[in-house]
């Protein structure tokens, strides 16, 4: 997995941070991964991401965790 970020609401470092996945069902009847970082220290979580495997997930949610988290001046 991705190397995440800080945590931009509490500034906590990244080993309070972890990744949940739950198993999910689309319209079409389809198993799809729902995934997205947590922060343990102050309950923040990111964006979900969806994808239809676990490491997949897990990398677009540590994706989105990471551009949320980091600088706006692109
Ligand atoms: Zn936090």
């Amino acid at each position: 997995m991705s190397e995440l970020k800080k945590c931009p609401f509490c500034n906590e470092e990244a080993e309070s941070l972890i990744c949940t996945c739950r198993t999910k069902q689309n319209s079409e009847g389809m198993t799809i991964i729902a995934s997205s970082i947590e922060c343990l220290n102050c309950g923040a979580s990111g964006p979900q991401a969806y994808a239809i495997d676990e490491v997949s997930a897990r990398e677009d949610a540590a994706y989105t965790w990471n551009d949320r988290g980091g600088s706006s001046n692109e």
